[in-house]
């Protein structure tokens, strides 16, 4: 059987925080979080889920509840409150098939009852009717149309690249060395390069690893880095733009569903060339998606060329 995403960080066959670790629990932060604090706290042995437990299991629930009330002192949530959560199969949105407890807390999370009686539940329902009919038409929109309704908006920090940022992953050729191997790639932690008088001239092709940064750049950067930099292009859009034409040897991760493909991304994006991204232009969402996965990954650096496929083709 496939092991799951949670074995693969146990194994240290992917990277993630860990929080915590001893013989049987494993804690770390969600690479999605839905709240300031978003702690996993996961069961090492593969229990599928709250379904398979058995009565030999109570100590080491107990001891994933102990676990989740130290993270949320060390937290300093302990006296504002949070929440322990574990979702078991589809109507609870279970996505991992591996045992595991939220953890989550830092902001009002919301009340998971409707207590007050008949009127507020007649308000939620009818907010619910209201909510489930705009789901409705979102989904009716974004099956006609190619730029679909984004579900949840998330605020992207925008930082533009001066020409300094640039300069030094502008080389004259190309690397030298092959890419590694995906394992390798996965593996290998991020070593900046030093560069000592001894060692290089300011010219020669140089890595310098910039861990989770990200920044936009115009189409005349996209285009020097593209002639003179060891790089990793992503084209973020769907698959069926992608098919019609892409930017040279540009690997499609539809920014839209990347957190379903984090494995394969991680072990496809190497970490010793400069990353770029591109998507439709304009916002940049999907690229933005990417480029936060990569980031929690600590990739970097990584570079959105915001004029994306549009202006490409408007210069071609
Ligand atoms: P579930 O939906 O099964 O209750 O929760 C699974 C959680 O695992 C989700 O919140 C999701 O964001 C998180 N997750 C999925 N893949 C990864 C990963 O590769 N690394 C980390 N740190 N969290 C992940």
């Amino acid at each position: 059987m496939e092991p799951t995403i949670f074995e693969r960080i146990i194994n240290r066959e992917i990277p993630a925080t860990i929080e915590y670790e001893d013989h049987e629990i494993i804690a770390i932060r969600d690479v999605a979080p839905i709240a300031p604090v978003h702690i996993l706290i996961i069961s090492k042995r593969v229990i599928p889920s709250v379904n398979a437990l058995s009565a030999e299991d109570s100590a080491l629930v107990g001891r994933i509840q102990l676990v989740a009330r130290d993270l949320a002192k060390k937290y300093s949530i302990d006296k504002s409150g949070y929440r322990i959560v574990t979702n078991c199969n589809d109507d609870a949105g279970q996505t991992v098939s591996h045992l595991h407890f939220h953890l989550l807390g830092g902001s009002p999370l919301g009340r998971m009852s409707t207590q007050d009686g008949p009127t507020r539940f007649g308000i939620v329902k009818e907010s619910v009717i209201l909510l489930l009919c705009a789901i409705g038409l979102a989904t009716g929109f974004n099956a006609m149309n190619s730029k679909s309704i984004t579900w949840v908006k998330k605020e992207y920090e925008r930082v533009v690249a001066s020409p300094g940022d640039l300069d030094k992953y502008i080389t004259d050729t190309q690397p030298t060395t092959p890419l590694d191997t995906a394992a390798e790639r996965v593996s290998k932690p991020i070593v900046p390069t030093v560069i000592t008088e001894n060692t290089k001239p300011p010219t020669t092709p140089v890595f310098v690893a910039e861990p989770g940064v990200v920044r936009e750049i115009t189409y005349a950067q996209f285009k020097q880095l593209l002639a003179s930099s060891p790089y990793y292009l992503i084209d973020a859009r769907g698959a069926d733009k992608y098919a019609l034409g892409h930017i040279g040897k540009a690997t499609n991760f539809y920014g839209g569903e990347i957190q379903s493909r984090i494995p394969e991304l991680l072990a496809s994006a190497p970490r010793d060339r400069v990353i770029l991204i591109y998507c439709d232009g304009g916002e940049c969402e999907l690229s933005h998606h990417v480029a936060d996965v990569l980031k929690q990954f600590q990739y970097g650096p990584i570079f959105i060329f915001t004029g994306g496929w549009a202006e490409w083709e408007k210069n071609r």
